[in-house]
Formats: structure tokens, sequence, C-alpha cells
């Protein structure tokens, strides 16, 4: 089992995972993701952080569209921007719903899960992390 971008996401032997950031010591922004730099003040004075696995919807959009040929998951599908409990903010896909028949609001909770979205050519699973809205 292994991250499709460590950078990101980081998944343990036991399928347990952590989603990666950084927060600024500057500006105090938190960051969602490693990066060299802050994204917002440019300082290089950071920490590196773990983000906690919910936030809540801040955007969304439907797509109808398939984003590759391979595509393995349902049309139309979800892709919708999360904010953390502390400010960050990444975007990915919301699952296990039918945009058709379920509504979506700014500001629903979700939480964060792993799923398989490949296999390399070893077999091993490679995860990426996706929201799903909390019951
Ligand atoms: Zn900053």
């Amino acid at each position: 089992m292994k991250s499709f971008k460590n950078s990101e996401l980081k998944v343990m032997p036991s399928g347990d995972f952590q989603l990666l950031g950084i927060r600024c010591k500057s500006c105090g922004e938190a960051i969602f993701g490693l990066h060299p730099l802050c994204l917002n003040c440019s300082s290089s004075d950071y920490e590196q952080i773990t983000l906690e696995n919910r936030g809540k919807i801040r955007n969304y959009t439907i797509l109808h569209v398939p984003p590759h040929q391979d595509w393995k998951g349902p049309v139309p599908y979800v892709v919708t921007e999360i904010e953390f409990p502390n400010g960050a903010v990444t975007t990915t896909q919301l699952v296990d719903i039918d945009p058709a028949n379920t509504r979506i609001d700014i500001g629903m909770p979700v939480q964060i899960e792993l799923r398989e979205a490949d296999r390399d050519d070893d077999g091993e699973s490679i995860m990426i992390y996706v929201a799903k809205l909390l019951a």
C-alpha cells in the first residue's frame, strides 16, 4: 500500500494514513501538502503538520465527463474543495454519492478516507484520499 503523492499523503503498512501540510511561522497560514515555501507569504520558516481527517465542503462541482479513459469511478462524479479545521484547503473527489439524487451544500461536514486508485506493476495498491459526507 503506498501513497499516490508523498508530499500530501503518508500511508502506513497498517492502512492508517496522515494528511501532510505546513504551518507558516511568519504569517500563521496552514497549507495542505508539503511545500518548500509558504504559498501565502513565501517564507521558508514553517513547521510540518498533520491535518485532521475531516473538514467541510467549501465549494464543489459536478463533472459529467470522466477525467481520463481508464477512469473506474462513477460518472457523473463530484469534485469538492475541502477546508480543514485549521483553515488548510485541498481539492478531492466526493465519493459514495449520487449527485443526481443528493443535495450538496457548502459547509457540509466530510471525513477523509483512503481509496485504492490503481495498482502499480508489482500489484501494490496506490492509495488516494477522498472525501465522504458525514451522515
Ligand atoms: Zn506564510
